[in-house]
C-alpha cells in the first residue's frame, strides 16, 4: 500500500501511492448513491437512495473489501477514469485534485477529524434510504448541492 507522505494531498494524483490514494476519500458517501440518467440528454439526477452495502447511518460501506462480489458495478475510482466521472460532487477530493484544486477546508486530512465531513453538511449519513427499502428511484430525486 505504501506510507502516507507528509502533505501528500498536494501532490499530483499520478504520484500518489495506493494508501495515499485511498486516504483522499472523505467518506461523504455521495458516490454510493443511485443516480438517474436521462436516456436522451445524458443529464444525471441525484437521489437519496443508497447502495445496499452502505450503512445509511454512517455513510460507510459495510463490506468495502468485498464490495465487488456483491455489487459488481460498484465504481472503482482510478487515475485513468477520475476525470471522466462527471457526477462526482464538487467537494470530492479526487475531483478537486484532478482539477489541481485544493482539498476543501473541512477535509479530515487538513483538520484531523473525520467527523468534519458531517459538520460541513457534506456527508449523506442519516439522510439516505437503502435501495432495499426505497421503492422507485424516481420518487427519491434530490439536489444535494442545495
Ligand atoms: S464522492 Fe469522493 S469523497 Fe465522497 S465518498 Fe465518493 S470518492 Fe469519497
Amino acid at each position: 500500500m505504501g506510507e502516507l507522505r507528509e502533505r501528500f494531498w498536494e501532490l499530483p494524483l499520478g504520484q500518489l501511492n495506493r494508501a495515499e490514494w485511498e486516504a483522499l476519500c472523505d467518506g461523504c458517501g455521495r458516490c454510493c448513491l443511485h443516480k438517474i440518467e436521462d436516456a436522451d440528454t445524458g443529464e444525471i439526477e441525484d437521489t437519496n437512495v443508497a447502495c445496499k452495502l452502505l450503512d445509511t447511518k454512517t455513510a460507510q460501506c459495510t463490506d468495502y473489501r468485498n464490495r465487488k462480489a456483491f455489487v459488481p458495478d460498484c465504481l472503482r475510482l482510478t487515475l485513468r477514469i477520475v476525470g471522466e466521472v462527471n457526477w462526482l460532487p464538487e467537494t470530492c477530493a479526487y475531483r478537486r485534485r484532478a482539477d489541481d484544486r485544493p482539498l476543501p477546508e473541512w477535509h479530515y486530512l487538513l483538520t484531523g477529524d473525520r467527523e468534519d465531513v458531517k459538520r460541513a453538511g457534506v456527508s449523506v449519513a442519516g439522510r439516505v434510504v437503502s435501495e432495499n427499502d426505497a421503492g422507485p428511484l424516481e420518487h427519491h430525486v434530490v439536489d444535494w448541492d442545495e
